[in-house]
């Protein structure tokens, strides 16, 4: 075996991994329902969770899935633009709720 050939081998498993980690790195974690701007807007991932008795704008069957902030990211989760673009819950509900134009 040559000598170029076995760097090729030897560091193609190295490339795999690092690729493999920066995948990871760029992977959106979901907004923890005690991140502070998510508190303050009584954020839930549940929305059947919601406080109704302090968030009564609250519409039974409102969630993130059908508020004009929300741009789904697959069936079960989306980013939020009054959340930084971060990813939410499509379940989810908070208080800066706006109905999906
Ligand atoms: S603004 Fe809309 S999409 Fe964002 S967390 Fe609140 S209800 Fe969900």
């Amino acid at each position: 075996m040559d000598s170029r050939r076995r760097s090729l081998l030897i560091a193609a498993p190295a490339v795999m991994l690092g690729l493999g980690l920066s995948r990871m790195a760029f992977a959106q974690a979901k907004v923890p329902e005690n991140d502070p701007t998510a508190t303050a807007l009584g954020y839930k991932a549940d929305a059947s969770k919601v406080d109704t008795a302090k968030y009564k704008q609250y519409v039974k069957g409102s969630t993130c899935a059908t508020c004009n902030f929300y741009a789904a990211k697959g069936a079960a989760e989306g980013t939020c633009a009054a959340l930084g673009a971060r990813l939410v819950a499509s379940k989810g509900w908070c208080s800066a709720w706006v109905k999906k134009a």
